[in-house]
């Protein structure tokens, strides 16, 4: 079918947002997208968020107004919802979500000139998609992670009934009509207990999920063939299925602070090419004592330079502070938190010599754009994914939870751009001498493996660098899936 703008440029879209930096920054670029491909006029953006008592993190503040700024799509801010703080992240998200509905009732049903036509939310927001119906609106989901995390969540009303007992228990791999099989082991969050909370609350969202009038999955399929055909043959359930993937920020100054910024461009530009690490385990993830020691020691054993993004260490590792990340950044862009730099361990001092450490935001795209990047060491959440896909960089992946676990099995095994590491399930931890061979092994130019890895991570990037351009199948599965929409609701 050829496709012309004029066909599909007259609507408004809503897009619900979650909170949490790995929702916003690929929800800005859908938005962006939207509006700049002249696939739909108007689109109004909705932010969720967490009350956590403390301001708006900074970053967060910073890469919301330089998208203001562009004037492309209106962005709403709904009141912060308040959530008990020893539930878990996606319990969180959940209760968020569950409880902005009324907020966003309330702005639809305001809205005129043009009123929203079409809905797009994530999985946690599928419990408002019942208000696109009472709304007469299109009701999409974006997911922002990858074509095997789609098919799991569709596939779940189906295994709720034919799984007895608990899945971590079960001695069989997950099957998922014409995909890979998923170890229990890499499960995410809500099928750890199929008694708690969490649980309850994915399974509606999942049985929403199948109702919807297309998923737009943040993927192509050259990274997800075999998954993309599968969703596509309706096996799994009947639904439209959209690769737009990858939507990433471009690779220009990000919202960090410029002194810092330069800083580390500056460094980057007197190493050799393919020669530094860049490490990172996420927007929003504190490591443990025990894991930056190793990490640091691995390092070292790999005798290589690095650029390490991460926060001052905890006794407690983990998620936590998610939903709000970038808020230890001061508006300078300088880490409220440097006091307590004393609080890493003597491992993680004896490396200083030979790299850079940024306590706060760091330029990602950019350090990861650098030509003198070799590999990135990453918890492989999947914008961090597509991003180094996006800048041909092989990945170590070192998952810690949610979707991670699926993604670096993806990235390792079917995507084949780099290697997972052995993750201690109960400490989250990996030897430093595992980290260090791993490192080397991804960079060495003798190395048959590594050589592999590198070159394919390189034609990729080549083929993300088309997937937007005017006609390139990404913008063409976008604009179809509003073309589809036309004939069928003959908007
Ligand atoms: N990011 C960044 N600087 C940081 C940490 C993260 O720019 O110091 C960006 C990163 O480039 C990516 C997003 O934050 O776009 C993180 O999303 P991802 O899905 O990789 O992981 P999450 O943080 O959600 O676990």
């Amino acid at each position: 079918m050829t496709i012309t703008n004029s066909s599909t440029n007259h609507y408004h879209a809503a897009l619900l947002c979650p909170p949490g930096m790995g929702h916003i920054i690929p929800f800005l670029e859908l938005a962006k997208h939207l509006v700049s491909h002249t696939i739909i006029t108007k689109v109004t953006l909705f932010i969720a968020s967490i009350n956590n008592k403390s301001s708006k993190p900074q970053v967060e503040t910073n890469i919301l107004q330089s998208s203001v700024k562009q004037g492309l799509f209106d962005i709403i801010h709904l009141p912060p919802i308040d959530v008990p703080t020893n539930a878990n992240m996606g319990t969180k998200l959940a209760i968020i979500m569950k409880e902005s509905i009324p907020f966003i009732y309330q702005e639809i049903s305001t809205m005129t000139s043009p009123k929203p036509t079409i809905l797009i939310t994530e999985l946690f927001g599928s419990l408002v998609l019942p208000i696109a119906e009472h709304f007469n609106m299109s009701k999409f989901v974006f997911w922002p992670s990858s074509a095997w995390n789609v098919a799991l969540s569709l596939h779940t009303p189906t295994l709720d009934k034919v799984v007895e007992g608990e899945y971590t228990d079960q001695e069989e791999f997950i099957r998922i009509p014409g995909c890979n099989p998923i170890s229990p082991c890499d499960l995410f969050s809500p099928f750890l207990d199929r008694n708690d909370q969490l649980y309850h609350e994915y399974l509606p969202m999942c049985e929403e999920l199948r109702k919807v009038d297309g998923i737009f999955v943040n993927t192509f399929l050259e990274l997800e063939a075999k998954t993309i055909l599968a969703l596509r043959s309706g096996k799994i359930y009947k639904v439209p299925i959209y690769p737009i993937g990858p939507l990433i920020r471009e690779a220009k100054k990000q919202n960090c602070d410029d002194e810092n910024r330069d800083h580390v461009i500056d460094w980057l530009d007197k190493q050799e090419e393919e020669s530094v690490i860049y490490v990172s385990l996420g927007s929003g993830y504190t490591m443990s004592h025990e894991q930056i020691k190793e990490m640091a020691l691995g390092l070292e054993l790999s005798g290589k330079k690095f650029v390490w993004s991460l926060r001052p260490p905890s006794t407690k590792a983990g998620n936590d502070r998610y939903l709000t990340a970038g808020e230890d950044a001061g508006s300078n862009g300088v880490p409220k938190t440097r006091a307590s730099v004393s609080a890493f361990p003597d491992e993680f001092h004896k490396i200083q010599n030979r790299g850079l450490v940024i306590l706060d935001w760091a330029p990602q795209l950019e350090i990861l754009k650098h030509s003198s990047i070799g590999v990135f060491v990453s918890h492989c959440g999947w914008n961090s994914i597509l991003e180094s896909v996006s800048c041909g960089v092989p990945i170590v992946g070192w998952p810690l939870f949610a979707d991670q676990l699926m993604n670096a099995e993806t990235m390792a095994k079917e995507i084949g751009i780099g290697i997972r590491l052995n993750v201690a399930q109960s400490t989250k931890v990996v030897g430093s001498e595992e980290i260090g061979k791993t490192i080397c092994k991804i960079m060495d130019k003798e190395d048959i493996e590594g050589c592999a890895m590198r070159k394919r991570v390189k034609e990729l990037k080549h083929i993300a660098e088309k997937a937007w351009s005017q006609d390139g199948p990404s913008f063409c599965e976008m604009t179809n899936a509003f073309v589809k929409i036309s004939h069928t609701n003959g908007v």
